[in-house]
């Protein structure tokens, strides 16, 4: 009868589908109407019923006739030794019947998932700089590793912009919880290689071992699910592994590169769960946080930069922290490749290139240029004491593109004019504005500038 019921399903959905949902199927026994089949898992069980239950009611009425029923006996699954439990054996026979390399089971995805800890033992807590802009988010994941599991921020779902340091976060809480309990199950994994995982097992025909895996781990740390995006299938089968672990209490930590609400493309019910713990931000560090980042990291490597550099790099790289490190390790291999100390004219030279990539269109140092040539004074008047009016118009104009045109913030603008403080370029900003609107003359300079600064970016 089943044999009957397969071929009517194998005719009804892809051929992928049914290798991988239907073959490992047992036939157990019919009693009166009733066809018991066994299924390797309760997940198994829970995606046909899902899925599939549709073609199987219409195939067991046709060989049945109406009124007979399904019944599932589900394999209790086994941990420790998968090797005896019969849902391996099940997947054995089925790689040896698609002659697969030869090894039987294709071991080498297993092999892979095994081997897997993924923890960077660099990223941790103690190594993670505090700041008002990762306040919270640093907490909640302290407090998450502290009681994994037990904490109401289940799941905890880190967000923000890339290089925030959200993978550093994450991974301190793995490693603070492994140092803590060796016997906890903790996977680290990136959305991608999830997803290349599941892909992996399908074609492997064992997507019953990436299941019991992940549902296997005591705290599951997923990076980055913006990219599931669009991603149906790993959506769902990351659903069922999040519903399970939840279930369970055991401790589900995530990132991602935008708010959960924004996370366009992936599917409603996994993003409502999102948010059912606790969601954090990390937003772009102050001037204080990125000084004490560039100090902890130059103490780490045992270097001495003289603190003038310190501010400087701190000032001019505003945008994240991966690229600041990136300034910091690019200005200490320069020194050492050239045997020179590291002052601030080499801290300039070197992040002259790097900050004309940061500022993408035109630079402080550009448009200082342009507006004193346009004005006619000179550039370095711009960054002195002098309050000679036309000056003082022509610094206010430069502090004004400053802000449109490169990506410095108000305190960092203020440094490159001669470290002025932030208050100081608000002030500028607005009497710039202020004239525009009363001073035809003055706007149409303006506006002349803007065309020679856009010059530069077309
Ligand atoms: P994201 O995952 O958000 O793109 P990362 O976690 O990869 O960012 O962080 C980028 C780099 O910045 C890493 O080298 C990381 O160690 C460092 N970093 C990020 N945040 C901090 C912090 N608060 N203190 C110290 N280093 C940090
Ligand atoms: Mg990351």
């Amino acid at each position: 009868i089943w044999k009957n019921c397969l071929e009517f399903i194998k005719e009804r959905i892809p051929q992928q589908s049914f290798s991988t949902w239907f073959e490992p199927i047992n036939p157990l026994k019919t009693e009166g109407n009733v066809l018991t089949i066994q299924v390797p898992s309760q997940f198994f069980y829970e995606w046909l019923e899902e899925h599939y239950v549709h073609v199987l009611k219409e195939a067991i009425a046709k060989e049945m006739g109406d009124g007979s029923r399904l019944e599932y006996s589900v394999v209790v699954e086994n941990e420790k030794s998968t090797k005896k439990s019969p849902t391996s054996l099940k997947i054995n026979n089925l790689a040896d019947r698609n002659g697969s390399n030869g090894k039987g089971l294709n071991t080498a995805f297993i092999d892979d998932l095994k081997s897997e800890n993924n923890l960077n033992p660099t990223y941790t807590f103690d190594s993670f700089i505090e700041g008002d802009c990762n306040r919270l988010g640093r907490s909640a994941g302290y407090a998450v590793a502290k009681k994994p599991g037990v904490t109401s921020f289940n799941p905890l779902m880190i967000y923000g912009g890339v290089g925030l340091g959200k993978t550093h976060l994450v991974q301190s809480i793995g490693n603070f919880i492994r140092k803590e309990d060796t016997s906890k199950k903790i996977i680290y994994v990136a959305s991608e290689k999830f997803t290349n995982q599941f892909i992996d097992s399908l074609k492997n025909n064992n997507v019953q071992s990436f299941i019991s895996y992940y549902r296997g781990v005591d705290i599951l740390i997923l990076d980055d699910v913006q990219f599931l995006r669009d991603k149906e299938k790993t959506q769902e089968i990351f659903f069922h592994i999040f519903n399970h672990l939840h279930q369970s209490g055991k401790q589900i930590v995530m990132t991602s590169d935008c708010a959960p609400k924004d996370l366009k493309g992936l599917q409603e019910r996994l993003v409502s769960r999102f948010k059912w713990g606790l969601t954090a931000d990390l937003q772009q560090p102050a001037f204080e946080t990125r000084m004490a980042i560039i100090q902890r990291k130059i103490q780490e490597d045992g270097i001495h930069i003289p603190e003038e550099v310190i501010e400087y790099i701190a000032y001019t790289v505003d945008t994240n922290i991966r690229e600041l490190e990136g300034v910091v390790v690019s200005l200490i291999a320069h020194a050492s490749l050239m045997q020179v100390d590291i002052d601030l004219e080499l801290a300039k030279r070197v992040l002259k290139n790097i900050v004309k990539e940061i500022d993408s269109e035109v630079g402080i140092d550009y448009i200082q240029k342009t507006v004193s040539e346009y004005f006619h004074v000179g550039q370095d008047d711009l960054k002195a004491k002098t309050r000679k009016k036309e000056i003082v118009i022509a610094r206010q104009v430069a502090m004004y593109f400053s802000k449109d045109y490169t990506n410095h913030s108000l305190k960092s603008i203020g440094y490159h004019f001669g470290g002025r403080d932030h208050s100081t370029v608000i002030h500028a900003l607005q009497s710039v504005n202020d004239m525009m609107d009363t001073d035809s003359k003055f706007r149409y300079s303006v506006d002349e500038l803007k065309k020679k600064l856009k010059m530069r970016t077309a």
